[in-house]
């Protein structure tokens, strides 16, 4: 027996080295799924995003009863992975009609909708009120204002305050330091607390979130102390933000290490009584996800630039926080040349991986980019004409299975108007 590749360690738990030495998923090699349903694709292990669901949930049930998990979903905002996390008994969180209407689309309860957003308009807040959606959580004054015009007496509304927690990762994952631009700062937070408790709203509780991609528990550890210096209340949302290993040298806490610091945290400072609420996104889809690729391009000049038919129209957040991502060639997984994995955008900027190592890639390779499951899909675009990549469910039981079709040239054109029509 030859060891595993190393990228098994970041693939789902569906996938395994067939027989033949190639990566599988649910015993289909990923180079059948890809002849199957083409590349770029968005692969995603069912069985693993229910796991993770399950996981987190009993993390906190186990610890504390009265608690709830809250798919961050702009993380994946797709039908079908609302309509699994549904089904697993997780709430939502939603920013804009968007989401809110994929959500009760995919079977979301209203009364499990959380509303969010640092620049929530009046139709938003119309169309959530209309659905009867559960919880908006107020962002600024603004907010306050909005909802007192269109939301009825009774309406759960949270407090999204800053926690002044300034979180060691990338810059623009950083939301909880002492000027950031989502929710309200020591002072305002009080006013708008009194104010609340003066109104027809119902100030269930407070919100703070902060950051992604954390991958210390002493952050998390000071939140539930930041969120009791404004009192007592029935609920209190710690957020998201719990980080994943995309290197070999990332070390992130365990879901049970998490729920147990949260747990313990808010055992010794917040009502015992007290909801508490998490709000996972990358730690909760990242790993279920995977993409495939296909090598369009192999080219050695002095350094070996493997170009494949994607890139950063279909995996932004990979090519501008340079996630130092393990790529491996599906046919032959274990690595070799060192190599920079490069999209076919029109930017030097567009590079999927820098110093990946893969096994003597050629063109036609299928290339299979783990941890996608997070941010991929919600940032894809048409740049260049890219079409969107399909969304290919896969589970043990059912196999692989398309769930959103790649887009077509016919999309691209879906919201032009006739250039002869009337200007309107
Ligand atoms: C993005 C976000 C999350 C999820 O963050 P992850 O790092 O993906 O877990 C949770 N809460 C809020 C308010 C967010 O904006």
């Amino acid at each position: 027996m030859t060891p595993s590749p190393r990228v098994l360690g970041f693939l789902p738990g569906g996938a395994a080295i067939g027989a033949d030495g190639e990566l599988v998923l649910h015993r289909r090699p990923l180079t059948e799924l890809a002849g199957e349903f083409g590349t770029p694709c968005y692969l995603v292990d069912e069985d693993e995003l229910r796991a993770q669901a399950r996981r987190y949930l009993t993390a906190f049930r186990s610890r504390r009863t009265q608690s709830r998990v809250v798919f961050a979903s702009k993380s994946f905002p797709s039908t079908p992975i609302y309509r699994v996390l549904a089904e697993e008994g997780l709430s939502c969180d939603v920013a804009g009609t968007g989401e809110l209407e994929l959500a009760l689309a995919a079977g979301f309860a209203p009364a499990d909708v959380y509303v969010h957003g640092n620049a929530k308009t009046e139709a938003e807040i119309r169309a959530a009120v209309e659905h009867g959606v559960g919880t908006f959580v107020i962002d600024n004054g603004d907010d306050i204002d909005r909802l007192l015009r269109w939301a009825p007496a009774g309406q759960h509304v949270m407090l999204r305050v800053i926690p002044e927690i300034t979180v060691a990762t990338h810059e623009s994952m950083v939301t909880g330091q002492p000027e950031s631009k989502f929710g309200l700062p020591g002072v305002q937070a009080r006013e708008a607390i009194a104010r609340l408790a003066r109104s027809k709203l119902d100030l269930v509780g407070l919100h703070c979130h902060v950051g992604s991609q954390v991958l210390d528990l002493d952050s998390f550890a000071r939140i539930p102390a930041a969120l009791a210096r404004y009192g007592e209340f029935a609920a209190y949302n710690f957020g998201g933000g719990l980080g994943v290993r995309y290197a070999d040298t990332d070390d992130p806490p365990t879901v049970e290490a998490y729920a147990e610091t949260l747990t313990q945290a808010a055992g010794a400072c917040l009502p015992p009584s007290a909801e508490i609420l998490v709000e996972p996104g990358r730690s909760l889809v990242a790993r279920a996800g995977l993409t495939l690729y296909t090598v369009a391009t192999v080219k050695r000049t002095g350094r070996t630039f493997v170009a494949v038919d994607g890139g950063m129209a279909d995996n932004l957040e990979v090519v501008l926080l340079d996630l130092p991502m393990q790529p491996a060639i599906a046919a032959r997984p274990d690595g070799g040349e060192v190599c920079d994995v490069v999209g076919r955008h029109c930017e030097s900027g567009d590079r999927l991986v820098r110093g990946a190592r893969l096994d003597s890639p050629r063109i036609g390779d299928v290339l299979v980019l783990p941890m996608t499951g997070a941010y991929s899909h919600t940032t894809a675009s048409n740049y260049n004409g890219a079409l969107r990549p399909p969304i290919v469910l896969s589970s043990a039981a059912a196999g692989a299975r398309l769930a959103v079709r790649r887009e077509t040239v016919e999309d691209l054109f879906a919201r032009d108007r006739p250039a002869t029509e009337e200007p309107r």
